[in-house]
């Protein structure tokens, strides 16, 4: 009986010892960056739509979160080690040429609302923190959503950047693969005359919908891609023809972490 219990004391302290052994190796190499061939790397990318000022405005979990509840995510997730980055760092990542934080993630805005500006955007420039807006074209300055003198003002200040959520937001699977990039280079296009200058062609697509022919003429076109399957990217199998995005919802941040381990194990 003795010697039992003796077992199972040493083996819970063993477990203590592990668990507390990783997060001191966590937290002092928190601050190491990789470039993609050094090492595995789990890069999950945020995808929400809307912020909203008090927590009953919140309608769908996925659609819109508190800016209280936004600013804690990202804030929460930064003490603890992570960086957020842009897709311009991605895409050089992705290349060899540059090095990233073995905690990275990318936080997203799908739809252009006015959320974004009134709440994301101000958050973002006192933190210093990259943020991307993907917009409809049809959709800007209408109600509800930010106008191009928001995004102009937006993009100027160096902290977010707008990219492409489609012309006119349809279920683009259902497309002939010459008329989804139509769509798509006539929003980047004009994304680029409404802001003045050359924009990096990064397309995300509506509902998450699209189909393999399409993604491959994008591809052959140079428009990095992204879908809304709820994965987490690896540096390993990293495509940036078809980047994963993951809902972080309203959830704690310890949730948060929780979902990007078990999702990247399980896909
Ligand atoms: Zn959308």
């Amino acid at each position: 009986m003795k010697k039992a219990l003796k077992i199972i004391l040493g083996l819970i302290l063993t477990v203590i010892i592990i668990v507390f052994g990783f997060i001191i190796y966590d937290r002092i190499t928190s601050d190491n960056t990789y470039t993609i061939s050094e090492k595995n790397l789990k890069i999950p990318i945020f995808v929400y739509h809307d912020i909203v000022e008090n927590e009953d405005e919140v309608e769908f979990d996925y659609m819109q979160i508190s800016k209280e509840t936004f600013e804690e995510q990202i804030l929460g997730l930064m003490k603890l080690g992570y960086k957020p980055i842009s897709y311009e760092e991605l895409i050089a990542y992705s290349k060899g040429d540059i090095a990233i934080s073995k905690k990275s993630f990318l936080i997203t805005f799908d739809d252009g609302f006015d959320g974004v500006y009134r709440h994301a955007y101000p958050f973002a420039k006192k933190y210093n923190i990259p943020i991307t807006s993907f917009i409809i074209n049809n959709y800007i300055g209408k109600e509800g959503y930010f106008s191009w003198k928001d995004a102009r003002e937006m993009d100027k200040s160096g902290v977010v950047s707008i990219y492409s959520h489609s012309l006119k937001h349809d279920e683009y699977n259902k497309y002939l693969s010459q008329d989804l990039l139509q769509d798509v280079t006539e929003s980047l296009t004009n994304i680029e005359k409404e802001l003045g200058h050359d924009i990096t062609k990064v397309f995300t697509y509506p509902y998450g919908l699209y189909n393999e022919e399409g993604q491959k003429l994008l591809k052959e076109n140079g428009i990095v891609q992204n879908l809304t399957d709820n994965k987490i990217n690896k540096s390993n199998k990293l495509n940036i023809y078809g980047l994963s995005r993951m809902y972080p919802l309203n959830d704690p941040v310890w949730k948060i972490i929780l979902k990007i381990e078990y999702r990247s194990i399980r896909y």
